[in-house]
């Protein structure tokens, strides 16, 4: 199946580079009329394809593709009436149009979280061009539990090394070290 491999309709066609300078964009739900809007200020981090059932993605698309901005660049600019939190017991409230059901951003409020103060958007929504892409593919076994059959994994990993998405089990290292100084800080096995 390797050449039929699709891992999400943005990087698919080979991955587009981020502009310089890049000014941010409005992202945009998928309804034909009151489109709930989004405006974010400036450029996005860690975009990174997302294997894992909980993120949104597009129709027939393998994984997601989510990156993050600070919390505060963020700001709901039309038909925030239309958005409703997916599941609230979540570590990250998934914020989604009622209907149509596109996930606009995602917000954690707990202020013990590693990762308070950043919210989960995807760019995809946004028509703007220069975006920073995906650096890397996250919780890429997880795509067994949405359908993928094990045997074309090794396919699928191989798709994404070809476009330079280093396939990882969890997050990648970088932000797996991020969320482990966390728990050593909190725990008190490490002191700054
Ligand atoms: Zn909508
Ligand atoms: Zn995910």
């Amino acid at each position: 199946m390797s050449q039929k491999i699709s891992i999400h309709p943005s990087v698919d066609g080979g991955l587009k580079s981020a502009a310089k300078d890049f000014k941010g964009g409005v992202l945009k739900c998928h309804c034909s009329s009151d489109q709930v809007e989004i405006a974010i200020e400036g450029q996005c981090a860690h975009n990174h394809v997302c294997g894992c059932t909980k993120c949104w993605k597009p129709s027939g698309a393998t994984f997601s593709q989510v990156a993050v901005v600070p919390r505060g660049k963020l700001n709901v600019t039309k038909n925030a009436g239309k958005l409703k939190v997916v599941d609230s017991a979540a570590p990250i409230q998934r914020h989604a149009c009622e209907k149509c059901g596109v996930h606009m951003y995602g917000r954690i409020e707990n202020k013990g979280h590693p990762l308070y103060g950043v919210d989960f958007i995807h760019t995809e929504l946004s028509a703007e061009p220069g975006w920073a892409p995906p650096e890397f593919a996250a919780f890429v076994s997880s795509i067994i539990e949405s359908g993928t059959k094990p045997f074309d994994m090794s396919a699928v990993r191989g798709r994404l090394k070809e476009l330079k998405l280093e396939p990882y089990d969890c997050l990648s290292p970088p932000l797996m070290d991020l969320l482990a100084t966390h728990a050593a800080k909190q725990k008190g096995t490490l002191r700054e």
